[in-house]
């Protein structure tokens, strides 16, 4: 099978899942709106039973009559009356049954919109790093967001309408055909038309959709960038630029939509254009029936009217089908998400792991990133449980990547690291990942309040856990001293708190998680010297005991470590205890490019 073809049945398949669940739903909303045709025909009825019986000298339809008593067949009043009766009786049927199909649909169409999101975020949140970081948040969040909740109208407003409109068109054929079979071809004669017209619009209604769905997440981009890095757009007071940049795409977006919008109102034209012609034919002949007394006035009217709302669900189908690809090249955009199997996977007999001793070791591990090439090649080393290791190297050289590929955010190329004696893959994910404990230079704050940004390490801490956390990182006394304490909201990314403060959450997190081992990419680098001495208070706590990874951005910092890895270029470049040896390293002239990095590092 061709990839596109493929990929197309696996949107269906993943489309016909979805809605599993709401079959009886749908199905109900499907006979409602189904329901909706047999009244609005019916509706016509009184119509005919003035012209005929009430202003006419026609008798009362055969079948009617055999319902109703005498007296009200030969009286014109109560002939009035009864059709007068039926109309209020058929518009509140109507009523009533557009109510429940509303409902019902709102219901339905929400529904699968919160499965479908879900579903995607779920996977989404499970893909690798390296999914992530060539697919850009903004772009996931678009996708989740904004087009997944297409699904609805798929569903609600494009096949419920296709299935409801095929059948009501079938049932009117039917109706029309038993009055004037001749009227009933001339008025379909114009159908192969229309689904020629409609297919054409289709193809290019897909592409143009699926053009203003990339430019739309690409401007969103630019919101996005600029909102998010609001400090550094005003320093550099690059307000301009940036308005440019969101105008630009914001414009290729618009114009791109009039272009779709300007296509299908053609289509459109053409449509409608097409279907007048099929009724003028068809008015024609019925006029020329009645002359020729093969239909009664009330008839033709009567055809006439179903003639109208035969049309309709050809209209439906003509319109609806361009429409359709719309929603599909969102549904497609949020099911490609899905469609790839997270790289990071656990065994089927994974191992469980309650509590790590720490012991770690390198074999030969060798990574590379698909798009910037090797980043570690073959390093080795092994580090004995409760060792405080500190990494040094110049920027690019690969120590992120070597303590992400000890929490399995990547997995090693060739090569295999060991966790006490064990494979990292032979364990379950879940399990492993419990114990590290990741403290960044930037810490994570999330916009909630102090004492939830505390238990994001731990989510069933009491609040006594979390106090007796934020005691051992320092972080109790200015806890006390903000507005609402521990219930204090800290504001998006923390902005609310310094930056030694934020520090001191991430740290009494880190204590709350008890991990056994820990991984800091230099916590202090970007704070004062008073806070710094805090912050080494705290974690040379949290460090005691732990095996423990510094990236170190400072030589200074690695001083107090039992042992120095020195990494360049991706290869271990020394694995030593001794602090000088391990700085010769460094410094020792680079056959590449001598000593560019080692000023980047300062001995404090
Ligand atoms: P360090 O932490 O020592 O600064 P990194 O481990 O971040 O170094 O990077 C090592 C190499 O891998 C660099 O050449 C960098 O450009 C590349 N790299 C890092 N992260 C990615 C990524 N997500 N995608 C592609 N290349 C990356």
């Amino acid at each position: 099978m061709e990839p596109e073809i493929a990929e197309k049945c696996a949107v269906y398949r993943r489309l016909l899942r979805l809605a599993r669940p709401y079959w009886p739903h749908l199905t109900l909303i499907l006979v409602l709106s189904v329901l909706a045709a047999p009244l609005a025909l019916l509706l016509a009825f009184p119509l005919k039973i003035v012209v005929d019986n009430v202003l006419g000298s026609q008798p009362l339809p055969h079948a009617l009559g055999l319902l109703l008593p005498t007296s009200i067949h030969a009286s014109k009043s109560a002939n009035l009356l009864l059709a007068i009766g039926l109309l209020l009786a058929l518009s509140l049927l109507m009523n009533l049954q557009s109510f429940a199909a509303w409902l019902l649909q709102t219901y339905t169409g929400e529904k699968l919109v919160l499965d479908f999101r879900t579903q995607v975020f779920w996977h989404v949140q499970r893909m690798c790093l390296l999914f992530h970081d060539t697919r850009g948040t903004n772009d996931l969040a678009y996708r989740i967001q904004n087009d997944a909740p297409a699904v609805q109208y798929v569903f609600l407003q494009g096949v419920m309408p296709l299935v409801t409109a095929a059948l009501s068109f079938l049932g009117l054929l039917y109706v029309t055909l038993r009055i004037d079979w001749q009227l009933a071809l001339i008025a379909i004669s114009v159908s192969p038309v229309l689904f020629l017209l409609a297919r054409k619009s289709c193809r290019r209604a897909r592409s143009g959709w699926e053009d203003i769905r990339k430019l739309d997440s690409s401007a969103m981009l630019v919101l996005y960038e600029a909102l998010s890095s609001i400090r550094a757009v005003k320093a550099f007071g690059r307000e301009e630029y940036e308005d440019q940049r969101f105008k630009l795409r914001s414009r290729h977006r618009m114009e791109e939509q009039v272009r779709v919008a300007s296509m299908q109102a053609t289509f459109h034209v053409l449509i409608t254009t097409t279907i007048a012609a099929g009724s003028a034919a068809a008015l024609w002949v019925g006029v020329r029936h009645v002359q020729a007394g093969m239909l009664t006035l009330g008839e033709l009217l009567l055809v006439m009217a179903y003639m109208t709302q035969l049309y309709d669900p050809l209209r439906t189908i003509s319109g609806k089908l361009p429409e359709l690809q719309g929603w599909m090249a969102s549904i497609h955009r949020a099911v490609a998400l899905t469609a790839e199997a997270p790289e990071v996977e656990e065994t089927q007999q994974a191992i469980a792991l309650a509590r790590a001793r720490g012991e770690i070791v390198f074999r030969e591990v060798s990574f590379a990133y698909p798009s910037s090439g090797h980043a570690l090649e073959r390093v080795s080393f092994a580090v004995p449980p409760g060792t405080r290791v500190g990494i040094i190297g110049p920027s690019g050289s690969g120590k992120s990547t070597l303590v992400n590929l000890l929490t399995r955010f990547y997995d090693p190329c060739a090569g295999q690291i060991l966790l006490d004696g064990t494979g990292l893959r032979r364990y379950r994910l879940a399990d492993l990942r419990r114990q590290f404990s990741i403290i960044l230079q930037e810490p994570v704050i999330f916009s909630a309040t102090v004492a939830e940004n505390i238990a994001y390490g731990r989510n069933n801490a009491t609040r006594e856990e979390i106090m007796e956390a934020a005691r051992a990182a320092r972080a109790h006394e200015f806890i006390l001293s903000l507005p609402a304490g521990y219930d204090t909201k800290v504001g998006e990314g923390g902005c609310r708190l310094s930056g030694g403060q934020r520090q001191r959450l991430a740290i009494a997190r880190a204590f709350l998680k008890d991990a056994p081992i820990l991984i800091f990419d230099e916590p202090t680098s970007a704070v004062d010297i008073h806070t710094e001495q805090e912050i080494m208070q705290a974690t040379d706590e949290l460090i005691r005991g732990r095996t423990t990874f510094i990236i170190a951005h400072r030589l200074s910092t690695v001083r107090g470590c039992d042992l120095v890895l020195v990494l360049q270029h991706g290869r271990l470049e020394e694995f030593t205890p001794d602090f000088e040896k391990a700085t010769a390293a460094l410094a020792a002239p680079d056959s590449r490019e001598a000593g560019r990095f080692f000023p980047s590092y300062s001995i404090q």
